[in-house]
């Protein structure tokens, strides 16, 4: 396909995303909320959008379905990065992964009785190499969602998950008690297309770029 493809997904992303884009002089044709389509044009007749799961973004970009895309650290690092270059951190969609548990469970104490934990995440790449990197034993219980659920009703310890305000945490009588990493969203871009698609994708960047100074 000529021109360039951009994978973003609904919600913070894409609103973050906007400003961004519109510092490379494009603009979606329409509000991926409001509308249906998957496929939206831009102002620019040789731009287009794809709209996808968050964690799809990485597997669109990967396989050159699109040129660039718009991804969170958490879902790039499940997906492992393989044949995407990430030029930008864009300091959007800023929130950390986190260990949670109940109010009352002492996680601390826990771990250190070296008791085995059960550990539901959507994040296990990320929750096995920081509990590997700690040396607690866990039981990783892959979930798709809601993961505060999973200790209420006796799934799991713990839990690995992303926080922002910690609201969600707090209605579902939960606290964080260690911190993982800060996530924020990063541009991908598809490593073949850079070089086949230089002159069309190195303004796109270079503005994004100077848009986040
Ligand atoms: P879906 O909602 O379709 O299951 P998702 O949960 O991966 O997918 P979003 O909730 O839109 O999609 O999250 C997209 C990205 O936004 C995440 O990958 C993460 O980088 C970031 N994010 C998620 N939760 C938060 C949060 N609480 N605060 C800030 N950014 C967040
Ligand atoms: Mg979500």
């Amino acid at each position: 396909m000529s021109g360039i493809t951009i994978a973003l997904s609904k919600g913070r992303i894409f609103e973050e995303t906007l400003p961004l884009l519109a510092a490379a002089g494009i603009v979606p044709a329409e509000d991926p909320e409001k509308s249906r389509k998957l496929i939206i044009g831009t102002n620019r007749a040789d731009v287009r959008v794809v709209i996808v799961r968050a964690s799809d973004v990485p597997t669109y970009v990967q396989y050159g379905a699109a040129d660039l895309g718009i991804a969170g650290k958490d879902v790039l690092l499940e997906h492992g990065g393989v044949g995407l270059y990430q030029p930008l951190d864009l300091n959007i969609a800023k929130c950390r992964m986190c260990v949670a548990a109940p109010a009352g469970f002492d996680y601390a104490a826990a771990v250190r009785r070296g008791a085995r934990l059960r550990i539901a995440t959507k994040y296990i790449a990320v929750a096995r190499e920081h509990f590997a990197a700690k040396g607690v034993h866990v039981d990783l219980i892959k979930l798709y969602g809601s993961m505060e659920l999973a200790p209420l009703a006796g799934l799991a310890e713990a839990i690995v998950d992303l926080v922002s305000s910690g609201s969600t945490l707090k209605a579902n009588n939960l606290v964080e008690v260690e911190q993982i990493m800060s996530i924020s969203s990063r541009l991908v871009v598809n490593q073949a297309a850079l070089k086949v698609k230089r002159d069309l994708l190195q303004p796109v960047i270079a503005a994004i770029e100077g848009a986040i100074r």
